[in-house]
């Protein structure tokens, strides 16, 4: 419907790791439409003195066909030989990267402390490994997401892979994003875009440090596209990973309504799965579109499924009002 209405209609797509890479098969694997995706630096971490992006990689991966499909992370058919060496070593190994991954972050390293921009690094490295898609950071500064536990503060990775998301989230920050900038061609983005979408990554380590680098949020409220976000939630609980649990210690109610207002002044639209349907005149009341779809991407087929459906809800917006209840 979309592509009848508008020629190469542009669409950007805000992503995390893995539920953002799902929805970015699926907007990829769908011709005629003009696809940008602005992903998230706030879990990169340096490992063995090289810098480590995971979520970019995710994407990136994901995009060039090369990812470890069990896993939803990392390359398929890698080896451990570098980090069996480390270990031998005495260093310390919690964090698995890969033989041909370290190749990658190698070179990104070494581009980094020639001064490169790390936005310029991210897409070479994606055009070397053929994904066609351009692939934006939201900023080229460095902007970590640091998780507040009850036994002191630890970064996104020590939280995520080291200690297995088992502890309790008391607060979250982005250390160095108020003084980080978005770049130039996350701005354009935004602001050329006819519709905007939110995959349905983790709202609070994913999509918010890409709002939280100031100037995107404001680029998105002044942008003319429809927003439209796609669920992580499911009957209450995530596909994967910890976002319901964060959310609810974190004072939010981990369901499609809490997704909803959680982005309540940010987006238009809510896909949420045919499981919350019950859902959607609570969310509507908050005057955000509800659509119920099948939102678990299991296959290729589910994931361009699921991009046809959020784009024929986004273009078809533009004639879409539902007035928020007094
Ligand atoms: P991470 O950076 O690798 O943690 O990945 P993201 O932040 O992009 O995505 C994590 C979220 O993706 C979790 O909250 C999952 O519930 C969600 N997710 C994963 N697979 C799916 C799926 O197939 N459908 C939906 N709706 N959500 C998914
Ligand atoms: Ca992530």
């Amino acid at each position: 419907m979309c592509c009848q209405l508008l020629e190469k209609p542009k669409v950007v797509l805000l992503a995390g790791g893995v539920g953002g890479a799902k929805m970015a098969e699926g907007l990829a694997g769908i011709a005629g439409i003009d696809l940008k995706i602005i992903g998230n630096i706030a879990d990169d971490e340096a490992f063995h003195g090289l810098w480590v992006s995971p979520d970019i990689d995710t994407l990136t991966y994901s995009l060039a066909g090369v990812i470890n499909r069990q896993q939803g992370w990392g390359l398929a058919d890698e080896g451990d030989r570098a980090l069996t060496m480390l270990k031998s070593l005495g260093a310390d190994t919690w964090m698995f990267l890969g033989d041909k991954d370290f190749g990658l972050h190698i070179y990104r390293t070494a581009r980094r402390a020639k001064g490169d921009r790390p936005s310029q690094i991210a897409a070479d490295i994606a055009t070397s490994l053929g994904v066609s898609v351009p692939l934006l950071l939201p900023t080229d500064d460095v902007v970590q997401t640091r998780v507040q536990t009850d036994d002191g503060s630890i970064s996104f990775q020590e939280y995520f892979v080291k200690l297995r998301c088992a502890p309790d989230v008391r607060a979250l920050s982005f250390e160095g994003v108020e003084q980080a900038r978005p770049t130039s061609e996350t701005l354009a983005a935004i602001e050329a875009a006819d519709l905007i979408v939110f995959a349905p990554s983790n709202p609070l380590v994913s999509i918010g440090p890409i709002l939280a680098i100031p100037g995107i949020k404001e680029a998105l409220l002044n942008a003319p596209a429809r927003k439209i976000a796609v669920s992580p939630i499911i009957a209450g609980g995530v596909v994967k990973g910890p976002a319901d649990r964060m959310m609810a210690s974190l004072g939010l109610e981990a369901s499609a309504l809490g997704i909803a207002r959680h982005y309540a002044q940010i987006i238009d639209a809510l896909v949420i799965d045919r499981q919350d349907a019950d859902s959607a005149k609570n969310i509507e009341a908050l005057g955000i579109a509800a659509f119920s779809e099948d939102i678990l991407m299991r296959s290729k087929k589910d994931k361009i499924r699921l991009a046809h459906a959020v784009l024929d809800y986004g273009f078809a917006m533009s004639d879409y009002h539902v007035e928020a209840l007094p």
